[in-house]
């Protein structure tokens, strides 16, 4: 029998009883290592490539700051744990799965940091994943832009039909755009409409204006803060608008024109991981991801 095969486990039980203790720990690091190989053949800047691949970076808003937040992307992946927002929580979540990859639909660094210590919630996030190796990746209003992104997710939630961009653009050449809009498969009373969409997000209470005395079939939407694409939405001949918030005054005026609902800025871009979930799984297949538990919804309904 050589030195190697008498590192091996039994092949019944798996364990390795007789072996003298230095032995021991010198098989299960190389098992350890054979098993990391085996699952982690893919690196960081893979995944990366395959995000920027789906969204390009040029794409996103002049004010964003999308794409890689921290950490070293010739690390091979052990796990990416998809979420909204990259927070302490996050971070501890992503240590505890194996995680050494966060991949958020928000930034986590929107402005400069002047200082990395422990005032603010971002910068104990920050100062965290860099002590435990972690790489944090964003895809914003890149992906809020991109075909397939979150809005067209949240109408294919919906069953909507006919999606297309609410307003088009090009970016290098990529066709991209804000918001969407697509038709229900049967035109809905708007109460019924507004149930329906309570209860594709989840949530117990959704913010309307006065309740459309025609049927809803035409609908428009805007995951996130989508107030900036209500008139769009009303010149697109939309029945109604789906976003996440909107700011009080914004509700008035718009009584019989368009039915407004407003359900949230955290549900309304819940299924985002979902898309980095697809994205992953198809182009960097064995690389294990995992949908955050961890609700990062600052919001509390009491
Ligand atoms: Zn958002």
């Amino acid at each position: 029998m050589s030195g190697k095969s008498r590192l091996k486990p039994d092949s019944v039980t798996g364990k390795t009883l007789k072996m003298p203790k230095r032995k021991q720990i010198l098989y299960a690091s190389r098992f350890t290592f054979h098993f990391y190989s085996y699952l982690c053949s893919v690196k960081i800047k893979e995944v990366l490539c395959a995000l920027e691949q789906f969204a390009p970076l040029p794409l996103q808003e002049s004010w964003d700051n999308a794409g890689l937040q921290v950490g070293l992307t010739e690390t091979e992946v052990s796990g990416a744990l998809l979420c909204l927002d990259v927070t302490e929580a996050i971070v501890d979540e992503a240590i505890q799965k194996g995680c050494n990859l966060v991949v958020s639909h928000h930034p986590l660094l929107f402005r400069g940091l002047k200082t990395i210590s422990d005032l603010t919630d971002v910068q104990r996030t920050v100062r965290k994943a860099i002590q435990h190796d972690l790489c944090v990746i964003s895809m914003h209003t890149n992906m809020d832009n991109a075909l397939g992104g979150v809005n067209a997710r949240i109408a294919q939630k919906l069953g909507l039909q006919d999606v297309v961009f609410l307003t088009e653009k090009r970016v290098d050449g990529i066709v991209a755009g804000s918001g969407v809009i697509g038709t229900l498969p049967s035109a809905l009373a708007a109460d019924d409409f507004v149930l329906a969409v309570k209860r594709t997000f989840g949530v117990e209470c959704a913010m309307c204006n006065e309740l459309l005395r025609r049927p809803v079939r035409r609908v428009a939407i805007c995951g996130g803060a989508g107030d900036f694409l209500l008139d769009d939405a009303l010149k697109a001949g939309a029945d109604a608008f789906i976003t996440g918030e909107m700011h009080y005054h914004q509700y008035f005026g718009y009584e019989q024109q368009i039915q407004l609902c407003v359900i949230g800025h955290y549900q309304s871009e819940q299924f985002t991981a979902e898309i980095f979930q697809e994205i992953i799984e198809q182009a960097c297949p064995g690389v294990r991801t995992e949908i955050a538990a961890t609700c990062t919804n600052p919001i509390l309904y009491l």
